[in-house]
């Protein structure tokens, strides 16, 4: 399930991204593996990159990115490194892989599974971030 690509500000995300580092675009790859899409991926070096607007969901950034390079590990990519960039605070978040990088990511997945297997959808959270997520339809409607 991709809800991101109806969103406007998932677009501009992109738009940040290609348009403020054009020099760099080169070396970014597109990379789909089952579920999910990383939109810049330096297969030389094994580079995750995401580009945000703002740090304010950053803890939910840094877990996008844990979770790309564990699905890049498990698909026998070596070594993966994540890199996220806030161009207008020109600031940039390293995000590494470990073993407990690992577990914690399988909690999350086992967590989703047994979120999916109820048969009732859990409570809606009402936190003023939904409103500008792409998942908002989904979740509110
Ligand atoms: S709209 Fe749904 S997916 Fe998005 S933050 Fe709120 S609860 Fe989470």
């Amino acid at each position: 399930m991709r809800m991101e690509d109806n969103s406007s500000d998932v677009a501009i995300g992109q738009l940040v991204g290609k348009y403020t580092y054009p020099h760099r675009s080169q070396k970014w790859r597109e990379l789909t593996l089952e579920g999910i899409k990383i939109d810049h991926f330096d297969p030389k070096q094994n580079i995750v990159r995401e580009v945000k607007k703002s740090p304010k969901l950053e803890k939910a950034h840094i877990a996008q990115v844990r979770y790309y390079l564990y699905r890049l590990v498990t698909a026998g990519i070596k070594d993966p490194i994540g890199v996220i960039e806030y161009p207008r605070l020109k600031r940039t978040v390293n995000v590494t892989f470990s073993d407990k990088v690992a577990e914690e990511v399988r909690s999350w997945i086992t967590d989703i599974e047994l979120i999916v297997r109820q048969k009732e959808c859990p409570p809606v959270i009402s936190k003023s971030y939904c409103k500008r997520c792409a998942y908002h339809d989904f979740c509110y409607v």
